[in-house]
């Protein structure tokens, strides 16, 4: 008897132990602070404010959409390296860019898979897959399965979210 019952003490001590390291306050203290950890970058919103335009806050961060025909990559046709606003993360190469008359810069590839991560996304009731960079997390956009060849991917970002970088010409 007595020996079964120092068991169940125990056992019940081990259960709170386990029960005391609150893993729900982490997450609330995410929350607050909007800081969210991916591999890489981890900031607060107050410092994506620092660094970034309101509108570029409020899509990248925020999850919003800019209006079609809008921003300022949608009919531009540089060619080069569009990366994230927030971290720099390299994303999609301009030769990838084509016309899908949606009123967004579309892409039908990826520089890297690796540099992009989606998940799926449930709201405005439509079942759509979002696109974020996986370095930092931000709100790209979202994938479509309606591109052309060859991957018929159609990747429909937010120009608010993305940095042009002109390709480097070779030295003479
Ligand atoms: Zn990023």
């Amino acid at each position: 008897m007595r020996i079964s019952k120092i068991i169940i003490m125990f056992l019940i001590a081990v259960f709170l132990t386990a029960c005391d390291k609150r893993p729900k306050e982490t997450v609330n203290e995410q929350q607050k602070t909007g800081a969210v950890q991916m591999c890489g970058i981890v900031k607060t919103d107050q410092e994506w404010k620092d660094t970034l335009t309101p509108e570029q806050f409020e899509i990248a961060r925020q999850k919003g959409t800019e209006k079609a025909f809008t921003g300022k990559y949608y009919d531009f046709k540089g060619d080069g390296i569009y990366k994230c606003v927030c971290c720099g993360n390299e994303l999609f190469d301009s030769k990838t860019k084509f016309d899908s008359g949606s009123g967004w810069p579309s892409f039908f590839d990826t520089i890297s898979q690796k540099n992009i991560a989606s998940v799926p996304d449930n709201s405005l009731q439509m079942e759509r897959t979002e696109v974020i960079c996986s370095k930092c997390n931000a709100h790209l956009g979202h994938l479509f399965e309606d591109g052309p060849k060859p991957t018929n991917l159609r990747y429909c970002i937010n120009s608010a979210a993305l940095d042009f970088e002109e390709r480097k010409k070779p030295d003479k």
